[in-house]
């Protein structure tokens, strides 16, 4: 019988295409994904789920909605929620298509999605201190159009937020060149500067992308994202009907609720914790540390290749970033206790490669 080969029929774009790498490794302390250590059980949130199983979700996710547009104090229908803001980039790229502009090093997703659906993805480099480069991305706007401007401010993985008077000429510009700018606040809970929410009243081209993923929930896949009603409305044809189930829309609505509190001391740990981790790092002799308004820290170090091996061997998971920033390491902040041990066995591997 003959064989099927998918590659036979496999879309070209696709066939060149890396999947997004999520490691299956044993762990003991994992901080490679940018989650929040602190465990939340569903226990924790609610001991009563009420939620009929047979039936289909709230396909507008209206509880949920209006829970975020009162943390936000903003009106729920400026607000359409996902799949983890994963989905949300996907409806924005499948919307308006291409090309995609993004500076680079970032979030490996805009890249990866534009590329699966046969968009055009234009990456321009960041500066020497990974902030815009202005002019190298002016006239890459200027001269390619693109339907899209992915900006992550904090960016993943170099941890800075991008200097807001350049974020400001971006979308300024972009709004006369039609073109939409998507300023994902993945990491703002974490961030010492404003977002650019205040900045939707005054710019009908700017969405902000957010997400509970990594302020414990990331288990619940919930991202947001808010905007103008017109982008909303298109993104809206493209969305699947009941895109994110009932369990998520009413966990995640009673976390901001009732949980709020809490939630909100996890991240003022986490903050404290990236101080501290960022202090420790700076005392290691050969490392070189990157300032983080995330809730992770990027370093750099000689054989780092070797050093996330050796990390991993004794059950210690962070990111290793060689193939897109040479040398360097992403380290998630972790509990007091997860970063100490990381510290520790960090300086042990360095002292054996001496
Ligand atoms: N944006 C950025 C910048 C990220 O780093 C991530 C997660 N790594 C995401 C979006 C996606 O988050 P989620 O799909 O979990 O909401």
């Amino acid at each position: 019988m003959k064989k099927f080969n998918a590659n036979l029929i496999v879309r070209d774009f696709i066939k060149n295409l890396k999947p997004y790498e999520i490691k299956e490794i044993p762990y003991k302390i994992k901080l490679d994904a940018n989650e929040s250590p602190f465990p939340v059980k569903l226990s924790d949130i609610t001991t009563d789920v009420d939620i009929d199983l047979n039936r289909y979700p709230d396909p507008e996710a209206i509880q949920l909605k209006k829970a975020l547009s009162k943390k936000l104090k903003i009106s729920y229908k400026d607000i359409i929620v996902g799949n983890g803001s994963d989905e949300l980039i996907y409806y924005l790229i499948l919307t308006f298509g291409g090309p995609v502009i993004y500076p680079v090093p970032t979030f490996a997703m805009y890249g990866i999605i534009a590329q699966s659906v046969g968009v055009e993805r234009l990456e321009v480099s960041l500066d020497n201190d990974f902030d815009i480069d202005f002019e190298k991305m002016t006239s890459s706007i200027i001269s390619k159009r693109p339907h899209i401007i992915f900006l992550s401010s904090p960016n993943n993985p170099t941890g800075n937020t991008f200097s807001s008077d350049k974020i400001l000429g971006i979308i300024e510009l972009a709004r006369q060149k039609s073109s939409l700018v998507v300023i994902d606040e993945a990491y703002h809970p974490f961030c010492s500067k404003n977002g650019f929410l205040p900045f939707l009243k005054d710019f009908d081209n700017l969405v902000i992308l957010r997400t509970l993923s990594k302020i414990g929930f990331a288990g619940l896949r919930v991202g947001y994202l808010i905007g103008n009603q017109t982008v909303l409305q298109e993104i809206n044809k493209v969305r699947l009907p009941y895109n994110l189930d009932a369990l998520s829309q009413y966990v995640a609505e009673q976390a901001l609720t009732k949980f709020y509190s809490k939630i909100n001391s996890f991240i003022k740990e986490i903050i404290k914790e990236r101080q501290r981790l960022y202090k420790e790092l700076l005392k290691i002799n050969g490392i070189k540390v990157f300032i983080s308004e995330a809730n992770f820290i990027l370093f750099k170090i000689k054989e780092s290749k070797k050093i996330y091996n050796e990390l991993s061997k004794r059950g210690i998971l962070i990111r290793d970033l060689s193939s897109i920033l040479p040398d360097s390491l992403r380290v998630t902040v972790g509990t007091k206790q997860e970063n100490d041990e990381f510290l520790k066995e960090l300086k042990n591997i360095l002292e054996v490669l001496k």
